[in-house]
């Protein structure tokens, strides 16, 4: 596929593994506090809040990997338009275009 503008998937797949690193890592500390309260100095409330939401961009950012692999990555889910690259360079793992993001709501 082609983007026209931004960043080349190549870039967007190193982001996208940086960030499922980083989440990766910070859901290991995160995991690590809920057996051990107070070790992060959060109550754990945040820190199951914080789990639920590393989890999350864990699977978002894991499903926008797959997509780059079979080829459907940097088009929106619902109306199959091409995401602008702007969208991906700021948020990597979209599932949809603005419009259909903003329908979503
Ligand atoms: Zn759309």
């Amino acid at each position: 596929m082609n983007i026209d503008t931004g960043p080349s998937i190549d870039t967007l797949r190193q982001t996208l593994q940086a960030q499922l690193r980083q989440h990766s890592q910070d859901l290991a500390v995160l995991t690590a506090a809920g057996t051990d309260p107070g070790s992060t100095g959060e109550d754990p409330q945040t820190v199951a809040e914080r789990t639920v939401a590393a989890r999350h961009a864990i699977e978002e950012i894991a499903a926008a990997l797959s997509r780059i692999t079979d080829g459907a990555y940097g088009h929106c889910e619902r109306c199959t338009n091409p995401i602008p690259g702007a969208r991906l360079e700021i948020l990597p793992h979209a599932r949809f275009c603005v419009p259909c993001q903003a329908r979503a709501r």
